[in-house]
């Protein structure tokens, strides 16, 4: 019948319009912005950068190896490796970023630059409420904007943030115990040679006197 789907969708809307009075899950809109939707753990909006510990600069897990501002497709990262190293989780020596820009006006939130980060180090925020009267620098945003720790990391993707503090933590007892073997080695090869060169230093026995029968 022509109209029919007119009548059918005002049927629904007067439905949930009635029902949203006694039964909370017709209530099908928030009265945003003060009140918001808790958003779904997979959302994405930008990037941002995960850093350990409490110094934003000391403990950002970023080697400014530049794959992420490689792969992305709108070439919106902007990254210049500092001089300088600092140790890593595992207490290897890494290179850091001096300057880490995004340009989340071109940003599209494909979460590429995360999926091909291998340090674990940009993930996708959930941030939407980004709007600003200035769209040229308030949307430039530098490292230490883009900088959150890891906690909120964990607050905002759970599962993730939990499954890489474990193999994080994983390889830092596995480096641990690298380097306590390695330790004991090499102090294993020194007394080695110490003894070596204390048998070397020592008189030659004197010759057995043979009593004759
Ligand atoms: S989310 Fe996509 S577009 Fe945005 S910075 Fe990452 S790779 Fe680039
Ligand atoms: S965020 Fe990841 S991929 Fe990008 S430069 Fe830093 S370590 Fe490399």
């Amino acid at each position: 019948m022509l109209g029919s789907g007119l009548i059918k969708g005002l049927a629904q809307t007067a439905k949930n319009f009635f029902g949203s009075y006694h039964d909370p899950a017709r209530m099908v809109t928030v009265e945003y912005p003060e009140q918001k939707r808790v958003v779904p753990e997979a959302s994405r909006t930008i990037p941002f950068l995960v850093y350990d510990g409490e110094d934003p600069e000391l403990g950002l897990r970023c080697t400014a190896c530049k794959i992420c501002e490689v792969e992305c497709p709108t070439q919106c990262i902007y990254i210049v490796k500092n001089t300088s190293k600092k140790p890593d989780h595992v207490g290897k020596m890494q290179f850091h970023p001096a300057t880490f820009d995004i340009d989340i006006s071109v940003c599209m939130g494909c979460g590429i630059c995360a999926e091909v980060c291998p340090f674990d180090s940009i993930k996708m925020d959930q941030v939407f409420e980004l709007s600003t009267a200035d769209r040229f620098e308030s949307l430039l945003l530098h490292k230490q904007q883009l900088a959150k720790p890891n906690s909120y990391f964990g607050k905002i993707h759970p599962t993730e943030a939990g499954e890489i503090d474990i193999r994080r933590e994983q390889d830092k007892r596995k480096a641990e115990a690298k380097a306590k073997a390695d330790a004991e080695a090499k102090a294993r090869a020194a007394a080695e040679v110490q003894n070596a060169a204390a048998n070397s230093a020592a008189p030659p026995p004197s010759p057995q006197t043979v009593t004759p029968a």
